[in-house]
């Protein structure tokens, strides 16, 4: 990672340089998130279908997806009520000129990054207010599987499919069983084969985002607007850390070593979804988290809990409003709370989607004329990225907490069991030269 940001910062200072990152560099990032994102879908199929399989008896799936969604709500409340408390007391948007806002807004106007963002939002906003649940229920398996995005769709037709199968006679499904449990063994190597590129691809990534980021004068400008959404996501990350402390008693440390590469994952990728098979593979084999909680909380999490996005939706609408000096009062900001929390279950697990879902927050609060809205987005844009980065951490290291506490909870909280990506290799040459041997 350190390396990333020596080379991209070189690079960013020569000739041709930021040219050669994004045609040298950048592909083998890209390569990297696109491997993750390959087994994202087999993973989730096939590990959520053994999680089921293994529950005994079904009242006790209920107790899981019932403690755990009270949970992301708990924690997503938490996270907006300290995002919006925060930037209450250090009013960032305050210390914004006029003049600042007309050059950011001269600068990112028509910029595609913003105007993207406000069309998607448009779309989304339109849909009734049971589109959430109609569209958890696909019409076709076979085009959810296609598409990284469906995956509440794919986790629908798993747990469907799944407690099917423990209503039917065991004999009659040993077959699928056995596949499925196959399955989940292979796609959690490949996470293994993949993650040994992990420290070459980060390099990359980083690099990338260091020369395609905005320069240090309009970085400063929202500075106190940034280390308000920082010094949130911090207070957010220690809660986890007390929160999990209280349940399981398990030292801080131990934890957050142990999930490390899953939260740098998240950091350079900026997609809890992207790193979800990182994620799955960190909590269950080193965390010590039973299939049967991590293989359901896990992606749903991924897909649902974000309380980074979430305290970032906070602070960035009472900023803008700050900025545009549009006064909210305290029904606003209870508005706010509501949104932000529907917005962060809405919002895509991908980079920059949090900002999208932030148009629907201003919206709702209903004292923004559609320009200021535009305004407010242009004004925030240009440190998004790096926000990104760090509110995908945040919900990554969320996802990972409750499944803790969850498991903990129904006795699932077991030790762990880290599987090195060469165990086998050894038997297998073994069996090679014992091959050989009796050839001979
Ligand atoms: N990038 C975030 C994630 O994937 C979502 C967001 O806040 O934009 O978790």
């Amino acid at each position: 990672m350190v390396l990333g940001i020596i080379l991209g910062v070189v690079l960013a200072g020569i000739d041709g340089g930021k040219d050669f990152v994004i045609d040298w560099v950048k592909p083998w990032g890209t390569i990297f998130v696109n491997l993750l994102k390959l087994i994202a879908i087999p993973l989730i199929v096939a590990s959520l279908l053994k999680g089921i399989l293994d529950l005994k008896d079904i009242s006790k799936f209920a107790k899981i997806g019932g403690r755990s969604i009270l949970m992301y709500v708990g924690t997503t409340i938490v996270a907006i009520t300290i995002g919006l408390i925060i930037v209450n007391l250090v009013k960032p948007g305050e210390g914004i000129s006029e003049e600042t806002i007309v050059t950011m807004t001269e600068n990112y106007a028509g910029d595609e990054g913003v105007t993207s963002k406000l069309t998607t939002a448009e779309e989304q906003g339109a849909s009734g207010p049971l589109s959430f649940i109609e569209n958890m229920v696909p019409s076709n398996v076979f085009e959810a599987l296609g598409d990284n995005g469906n995956m509440l769709q794919v986790i629908f037709f798993v747990i469907f499919f799944g407690l099917a199968m423990l209503l039917v006679p065991p004999e009659k499904t040993t077959t699928i069983k056995h596949f499925f449990d196959g399955l989940n063994d292979v796609v959690l190597k490949m996470v293994d084969i993949i993650m040994l590129s992990a420290p070459f691809a980060v390099l990359a990534l980083m690099a990338t985002v260091i020369v395609s980021s905005e320069s240090w004068e309009i970085l400063e400008a929202l500075l106190y607007y940034g280390l308000t959404v920082i010094a949130g996501l911090i207070i957010m990350i220690i809660f986890y850390l007390v929160i999990m402390w209280l349940f399981t008693k398990k030292n801080p440390f131990w934890f957050l070593k142990n999930l490390a590469p899953a939260q740098l994952l998240a950091f350079t990728t900026s997609s809890s979804a992207a790193t979800l098979p990182v994620t799955i593979e960190r909590v269950e084999e080193h965390i010590g988290v039973d299939k049967e909680v991590s293989s359901f909380v896990l992606p749903v999490g991924a897909t649902i809990n974000m309380d980074g996005t979430s305290l970032y939706q906070a602070v960035a609408a009472v900023f803008i409003a700050q900025a545009l000096m549009v006064d909210l009062t305290f029904m606003d900001q209870l508005t706010i709370i509501f949104t932000a929390l529907m917005a962060s279950i809405g919002s895509a697990a991908v980079p920059g989607a949090g900002m999208v879902m932030l148009v629907i927050v201003l919206q709702a609060v209903g004292k923004f004329t559609p320009e200021q809205i535009a305004i407010g987005l242009t004004l925030i844009f240009a440190v998004d990225r790096p926000l990104d980065m760090l509110r995908t951490t945040v919900n990554v290291t969320g996802d990972a907490t409750v499944s803790m506490v969850v498991a903990k909870s129904l006795g699932k909280l077991g030790d762990p069991h880290p599987h090195e990506v060469d165990e086998y290799l050894d038997n297998l040459s073994h069996e090679d030269d014992a091959e050989e041997r009796n050839d001979e």
